[in-house]
């Protein structure tokens, strides 16, 4: 399971953590839990990245990211709060996942075609609607 913690990694002090950033972080790292307690039910099985010492895909940036973070555009749900990149080393995960799975936890993710290795799952809903979709 992930905690805010490890989701918010090094930038705990930064001034973009701000208290609406983090409300949203706590809602999402719920939907989340609850998904991967149902995956971990269903036998699929889900590893620490030895990068992050935590269930976060990447680096650094799988979680939060300031502001300031080359990657995304600025209002991208990661800097949000609203996004978290899933180590998927197998994508066991994202073959697990469908959009069914997706509504009962509230959730949206990207494609597992844009998401090799990882699997990204965010509370806040594309222009489009669905569940799953093209980043
Ligand atoms: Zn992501």
């Amino acid at each position: 399971m992930i905690t805010i913690e490890q989701y918010v990694g090094k930038w705990s002090e930064n001034e973009d953590w701000t208290e609406v950033r983090q409300a949203y972080a706590a809602q999402l790292l719920i939907q989340v839990n609850k998904l991967l307690e149902a995956a971990k039910k269903a036998g699929i099985e889900l590893k620490n990245n030895p990068n992050t010492d935590s269930l976060i895909s990447g680096t650094q940036y799988g979680g939060f990211r300031p502001q300031s973070c080359p990657i995304g555009a600025a209002g991208s749900s990661h800097k949000q709060g609203q996004a978290v990149d899933i180590f998927d080393p197998q994508n066991k995960l994202d073959g697990w996942i469908n959009d069914a799975i997706l509504t009962q936890y509230g959730l949206y993710r990207e494609h597992p075609d844009a998401t090799i290795r990882w699997c990204h799952l965010s509370t806040r809903a594309p222009k489009s609607g669905r569940r799953t979709f093209l980043p």
